[in-house]
């Protein structure tokens, strides 16, 4: 049996070796490392695979998140909208804008954004509500964009976990995650759904107008070459990277199935299975499993130990909540504000999960937690 891994990268490239090796000689051998070809090759082809019209390829996730807010045209004070139970970067450039993040505690169900609890915290600052599709599981988009209509907020998904996960409205159209609002956003780090071999992101847009601002922060916020419109940042996604995602986009549907095939079977060899909760299947979407997470209602911490002692990597997404974190106190949150961001965050154990996985490792990985859960309960 292989080693297992949370995510095994190389068993994947050794499967489209040629191909990166083909396409990397082509990129060094012309050096156009920086807006090479492959780089709208590979926007372009996002575009159609998501059924967007525009993708704007840019450094990573965390930029692309900034470059959607810095295109919202925000003034300092205004107030976003977005969960506290994800990875730091939403409230990161939140903060780093001048803006104040309003969180909205999730579903113990989704880990996403519970959108019946936004109206009540719509203020006349309210300008941007920013879901997040946590671990592959798209929120519930409609009720959420009706409300941001009605009260003329945009909306940016952070699809950074979610590439490729649809979800459909109740008149039955279906749309990819990051397409529905005004403005996604998504990650190519190398362990994401779609990653790349370093840094990466982009923003997606229907909108001309966005697209063309968005392109301009980007770029220093020039329109014309050393003519510069607005403020704004330096964020390219490099020929290399561009390249690698143009030769794994095709495999991407594939690649989540692969996960989504892994998370049936845990769910299989969990059946029954006393203090753990598998992960829940929405209705109207599909959840491509960025992460397999389970709830463990007691016990986790001694669990996760004995499970690294036999070899078996697992994770906690996250830890503490983005309210309670020190960087952020500034903003008044307590302990209790969000009770079950909170409780979650003592009890998530995500478990190995990538488009590599086997049910030999997955066997082992289950029995040796059914060992630990009787352990840890002193069977
Ligand atoms: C990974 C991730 C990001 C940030 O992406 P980077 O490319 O690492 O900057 C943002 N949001 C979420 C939800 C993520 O998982």
């Amino acid at each position: 049996m292989r080693d297992i891994k949370m995510v095994d990268l190389q068993t994947q490239y050794l499967k489209i070796k040629d191909e990166i090796h083909f396409l990397f000689d082509e990129i060094l051998a012309s050096a156009a490392y920086i807006n090479g070809p492959h780089v709208n090759l590979f926007s372009n082809s996002l575009s159609k695979f998501l059924n967007v019209k525009h993708v704007i390829p840019c450094g990573n996730g965390t930029d692309a998140l900034q470059l959607a807010l810095m295109a919202a045209d925000l003034e300092p004070g205004d107030e976003v909208i977005t969960t506290p139970f994800t990875f730091v970067s939403t409230v990161e450039v939140i903060g780093l804008l001048g803006l104040k993040p309003v969180f909205v505690d999730v579903c113990p169900d989704s880990f996403n954004m519970d959108t019946q609890k936004i109206t009540d915290k719509i203020t006349d600052k309210t300008k941007v509500i920013i879901p997040v599709h946590l671990f592959g599981r798209p929120t519930e988009m409609e009720p959420l964009l009706q409300l941001a209509n009605k009260h003329e907020l945009i909306v940016i998904e952070d699809a950074a976990q979610s590439l490729g996960a649809e979800y459909t409205f109740s008149n039955g159209k279906t749309y990819q995650t990051g397409t529905m609002g005004q403005l996604g956003t998504t990650s190519f780090f190398p362990s994401k759904n779609l990653g790349c071999y370093g840094d990466g992101g982009a923003v997606m847009t229907n909108d001309d107008e966005l697209a063309t601002k968005v392109k301009s922060i980007a770029n220093h916020g020039a329109d014309k070459k050393y003519h510069y419109d607005r403020v704004g940042i330096n964020s390219r996604l490099d020929t290399l990277q561009a390249a690698v995602l143009l030769a794994k986009l095709p495999h991407l549907k594939d690649y989540n199935q692969s996960r989504i095939n892994a998370a049936h079977y845990y769910d299989a060899l969990l059946e029954n299975t006393e203090l753990v909760k598998c992960p829940l299947r929405p209705k109207n979407a599909t959840h491509i499993f960025h992460q397999y997470t389970l709830i463990i209602d007691d016990g986790r911490d001694k669990l996760m130990e004995f499970l690294a002692k036999k070899g078996i990597p697992t994770a906690i997404y996250y830890p503490l909540p983005l309210h309670l974190q020190k960087a952020y106190s500034n903003y008044g949150y307590k302990s209790g504000d969000f009770p079950i961001a909170e409780n979650l965050s003592q009890k998530v154990l995500s478990l190995p999960m990538h488009s590599e996985l086997s049910e030999e490792q997955q066997d082992f990985i289950i029995a040796n937690l059914k060992l630990g859960l009787e352990k840890s309960r002193g069977v």
